[in-house]
């Protein structure tokens, strides 16, 4: 089907996936007036790191950033479900592209050695065809020049959606999900955590849990968005 497509766009040009401006030659996914305009983490609060405060005390990260604010309705918004639900993977990367212009920019990453994925779990990721948070690393790799360290952490139980539960509910329901499947790969280094979005932190605090019997481990968190409701 995949010719089909291709016909398609060569007559019907694509339409920004936010305003719905067609795009013109060298745009992708977005138009540039969308994509000078992203709600970034820093220009909505210049003075708080969003991700950080969101971890803090449950967390202990070395450091944490996102690119962009997630509130309802905003372009985070649309972007994170085109990119999770609406199968457009090339947008996966392009904004994992941007995401390590920013890492990359900041100068507290420099010596980060591997970048890892948020797993999802195997039923999952076949169901839904890729898992985003890879998708993201992979564009991020590009702009921060980092190996990807793939299947080393593992998500080993499928949980529920976590979107109807508390804070207490969620992280009782993360309990145990995340795993650890060559431990000694990653002794000592400093790896870059990368997951689509941190609402409560309950899916990086379970992640961390795991990694946290790796000896000399130190772990950086880096999403592309950040929930600003919370
Ligand atoms: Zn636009």
């Amino acid at each position: 089907m995949r010719w089909i497509n291709d016909f398609i766009r060569l007559f019907f040009p694509r339409n920004c996936i936010v305003c719905g401006t067609p795009l013109v030659d060298g745009e992708e996914e977005l138009c540039t007036a969308c994509l000078l305009s992203l709600p970034e983490v820093h220009t909505a609060n210049s003075n708080e790191n969003l991700v950080e405060r969101r971890l803090r005390g449950r967390v202990p990260v070395q450091h944490a950033t996102a690119l962009l604010v997630f509130h309802r309705k905003n372009s985070t918004q649309t972007i994170l479900h085109q990119i999770k639900y609406s199968s457009n993977q090339k947008l996966a990367h392009i904004m994992g592209r941007q995401l390590g212009l920013h890492i990359a920019q900041s100068g507290q990453f420099d010596d980060v050695d591997i970048i890892v994925p948020v797993p999802l779990h195997r039923r999952k990721e076949r169901r839904r065809g890729y898992n985003q948070s890879l998708l993201l690393c992979r564009g991020l790799a590009q702009t921060f020049e980092r190996p990807i360290a793939d299947g080393i952490l593992v998500r080993t139980r499928h949980t529920e959606s976590q979107t109807h539960k508390n804070r207490i509910e969620r992280l009782e329901n993360m309990k145990g999900v995340f795993a650890v499947t060559d431990p000694k790969a990653l002794q000592g280094k400093h790896i870059l955590l990368v997951d689509d979005v941190i609402t409560t932190g309950a899916t990086t605090e379970a992640c961390y849990a795991a990694l946290s019997s790796v000896d000399g481990l130190r772990v950086s968190i880096a999403a592309l968005a950040v929930s600003g409701d919370t």
